[in-house]
């Protein structure tokens, strides 16, 4: 009897932020994603099943709509999937890009880890190697997603994400054609936080496994073919056993560009705190793009965790999921946007 009071006393005096390992961290408030992942650690599972099992309940439940079929039309009213996978202990990846027509995205980037040498498939290529290793292909569409295109057709194709095309598409719809002139503009945003969102989760076992995944379906009325960050090594998602994981949400076409997944991780291993090298993260995007949505959530090996968001128009505070053996279910925590 005496170890599990010893363990209840050291886990009631962590701090906020400290977490005995195991410990299992997602973006937003995906609470039912967060217990499936925990839950199968808890149940024997390893951390990559911990990662994999909540990401794919998301997508079935197509958490906020922004996870999973149905949500997030492109131009044509076609929704894709992005996802990844990584596993920490071997630095492996399966990654899956732009997917077509199949609904366990997750599952599909484990399957490229796991029955491929490669570490990225997308496209249609990518649908047809999941069909191969026996995913169902199945339309994606749902009535929400087609309401969701049929409103923006009608409305001139408002937002989209053209520029330096004729005919203008702050006011038209395609097919557009390359303009004469190349205006020098800022990269713009429609900040929406119903417009994107996807699940990040970080998984450290009790033994120093470390894995992190994500699944999105990226961004409402995006051009055909674009690939947010979620599914890009480092950008959506990182893992190394020997520093931590991170993962992170929000204007993809930004984010990806400054690797905050990498960026957070490489902090951790040079010795600072999660919340640190999550907010070193936000502070390198920030220093480009001051009004940037997003935010990230970072764990070190040691089972400490932190997270850090931009204030934006449309987020002022994020909202992620622990889970710990403190705990036993996933608790929801929040941090302030600086
Ligand atoms: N990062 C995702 C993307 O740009 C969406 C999000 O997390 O908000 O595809």
């Amino acid at each position: 009897m005496a170890a599990p009071l010893l363990l209840s006393t050291y886990l009631l005096l962590l701090p906020l932020g400290q977490a005995a390992l195991p410990v299992v961290i997602n973006t937003w408030p995906f609470k039912n994603a967060a217990a499936a992942a925990w839950n199968t650690l808890q149940s024997g599972g390893s951390v990559l099943d911990a990662v994999e099992k909540g990401c794919a309940l998301c997508e079935v439940e197509q958490c906020d709509g922004t996870v999973g079929y149905g949500g997030s039309p492109d131009e044509t009213g076609e929704t894709t999937l992005d996802a990844m996978i990584m596993n920490g202990d071997t630095m492996e990846v399966g990654a899956v890009a732009n997917l077509r027509r199949i609904k366990n995205a997750i599952g599909v980037a484990r399957a490229v880890m796991e029955r491929t040498d490669q570490t990225m498939l997308v496209g249609e290529s990518a649908s047809v190697f999941a069909e191969d290793m026996g995913f169902i292909a199945e339309d994606l569409t749902t009535i929400k997603s087609t309401n969701i295109f049929s409103n923006w057709l009608k409305g001139n194709c408002q937002p989209n994400y053209r520029k330096n095309v004729v005919p203008d598409p702050s006011k038209s719809c395609g097919p557009y054609k390359p303009s004469v002139a190349l205006k020098q503009s800022n990269r713009t945003r429609h900040a929406n936080t119903n417009s994107h969102d996807t699940i990040g989760i970080i998984a450290l076992d009790q033994d120093g496994h470390v894995a992190a995944g994500t699944s999105t379906n990226g961004l409402t009325h995006k051009v055909p073919g674009r690939v947010g960050d979620s599914p890009v090594i480092g950008a959506g998602a990182y893992a190394d056993r020997s520093a931590g994981a991170a993962a992170a949400t929000g204007d993809g076409d930004i984010m990806m560009c400054f690797l905050p997944s990498y960026l957070a991780v490489e902090l951790m291993r040079a010795g600072a705190d999660p919340s640190t090298a999550c907010e070193a993260a936000i502070s390198r995007i920030k220093r480009h793009y001051p009004q940037f949505f997003g935010a990230i959530i970072c764990a070190n090996t040691t089972g400490h965790y932190g997270a850090a968001c931009n204030k934006a128009p449309t987020l002022s505070q994020f909202h992620y999921m622990v889970s710990t053996s403190e705990t036993n279910t996933p608790v929801q925590k929040s941090v302030n946007c600086f």
